[in-house]
């Protein structure tokens, strides 16, 4: 089939990478200048781009509990599983970047936030399917917590969610275009319009194909039309019927939710696994990542602003990081970012089905936890099954030894030009 998608942000390499190891024809059309992730450490004002390049990676179906709900949970455990098929098959293909993590998360609190994570483990224990289907919190005592992840406050109320994973933005981003090469990436293009069967570019004549995918994110704008809506969570809707699938006639009301993100350079402070701090106004959490860095986010602000972080969510972003890592005193800033999460009016993720045309969109926060599920129940539900992802096991890192296979990165940062090179 000949198939062309609009957007290459997290569902758009995906899909194209998949629908391509299928056998179909792909073109993917994105008016970033290549493939690459923007630059790290500039104040410099950058053209939009794929929020999924600003995101931490946080694979955390059991955390998002506390303002999601259970089907994005569910929707997120399977995503994880194949998330770690696609990272094994990249591996396969020769991609040494460490490109996803499993090793659990913790889910912190001081002790005066703590009714945040009493309501994450009641929206477990209030939902008994869910709760059999996931993985089950442990709480963890302050000798368990000092044993598993030595530098966090000593006080905390911690609780490890096992099997929860983490994603290299960055690095998926960019390995699944450049492992992608009978892909025709179309770099500089913006599709203006997408329709049943064809893409128009701007101010270009419209191009056909037999399927046309719009996975534009924020930026996707869709001329009112009659649509069906197929599964985003799990049943499938027919044209004109009821229900939250109705946000999806006429216009695709997306807009943008501002996140901004702090990178940490910290040498000698060690974590092992992502943790997520229940706190008052924000959802903060501390992700480490190979080299010694460490992304602190992410502000969740009702504004289209892609302006610099400002102080404010600096502060408390740090501050809040600070209490939980005490050990990051003395750890360097050396990026910080916004950008925009593409999100419906209900918050939750929609897929389009007609004729010659797929849309996804209003993936909010929770864009990486949930596209792997959402792209093979989208392929399914138009008659392309992908091909089957090759399955590993899970690699068990042995004590002591780097959990970042093939660990070997720069360290440094600071206004590092985008790679134009294959990152693999
Ligand atoms: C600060 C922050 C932290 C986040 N942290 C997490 C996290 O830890 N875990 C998680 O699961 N999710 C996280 N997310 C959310 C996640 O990044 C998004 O949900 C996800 O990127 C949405 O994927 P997408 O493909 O729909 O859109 P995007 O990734 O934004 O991609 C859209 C693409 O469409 C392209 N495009 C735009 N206009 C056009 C056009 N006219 N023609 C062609 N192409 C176009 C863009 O250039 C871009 O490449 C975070 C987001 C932010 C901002």
């Amino acid at each position: 089939m000949r198939i062309g998608i609009a957007g290459a942000g997290v569902l758009g390499r995906l899909l194209a990478w998949r629908l391509s190891r299928a056998g179909h024809a792909v073109t993917v059309f994105d008016p970033a200048a290549d493939p690459a992730a923007p630059a790290t450490g500039s104040l410099q004002r950058q053209a939009a781009y794929a929020a999924g390049f600003t995101a931490a990676g946080m694979l955390s179906p059991i955390a998002e509990l506390d303002n999601a709900g259970p089907e994005i949970a569910r929707l997120g455990w399977r995503s994880l599983a194949l998330w770690r098929e696609v990272a094994d098959a990249l591996r396969a293909d020769g991609c040494t970047d460490p490109l996803f993590a499993q090793h659990g998360s913790l889910m912190v609190a001081h002790g005066s936030d703590l009714g945040a994570a009493r309501r994450v483990l009641a929206r477990l224990e209030t939902a008994p399917t869910l709760a059999a289907e996931l993985p089950t919190p442990q709480p963890l005592d302050r000798a368990a917590l000092a044993a598993l992840e030595p530098a966090l406050a000593p006080g905390l109320h911690a609780w490890l969610l096992p099997e929860e994973a983490q994603i290299m933005s960055r690095d998926m981003l960019e390995a699944l275009a450049i492992h992608a090469p009978d892909v025709h990436w179309c770099w500089g293009e913006r599709a203006a319009l997408v329709a049943p069967g064809r893409i128009t570019l701007a101010g270009e004549e419209a191009l056909s194909f037999d399927l046309a995918i719009d996975v534009r994110g924020v930026n996707m704008t869709h001329p009112g039309a009659a649509c069906g809506v197929i599964p985003s969570r799990g049943h499938q809707q027919q044209p004109g019927k009821a229900g939250s699938a109705q946000a999806l006639d006429g216009d695709m009301p997306v807009r943008g939710v501002r996140g901004e993100v702090i990178w940490l350079h910290a040498p000698g402070v060690a974590l092992q696994r992502p943790v997520r701090l229940l706190h008052p106004r924000h959802r903060v959490y501390i992700v480490p990542r190979p080299g010694d860095l460490f992304v602190i986010g992410a502000t969740e602000i009702e504004s289209e602003d892609r302006s610099p972080v400002s102080l404010r969510s600096a502060v408390e972003l740090m501050a809040a990081a600070h209490s939980a890592i005490p050990e990051l005193a003395e750890a360097r800033i050396v990026h910080m970012e916004a950008n925009l999460r593409p999100a419906l009016s209900d918050n939750e993720p929609h897929t389009h089905l007609e004729p010659g045309l797929l849309r996804i969109n209003g993936l909010f926060r929770h864009g990486w936890l949930l596209a792997p599920a959402l792209v093979e129940d989208a392929l399914a539900a138009t008659g392309l099954p992908p091909a089957p992802l090759r399955g590993f096991p899970p690699p068990v890192p042995e004590e002591g030894h780097s959990l970042w296979p093939g660990e070997a990165r720069s360290t440094a940062v600071l206004d590092q030009a985008p790679a134009s090179v294959n990152p693999c």
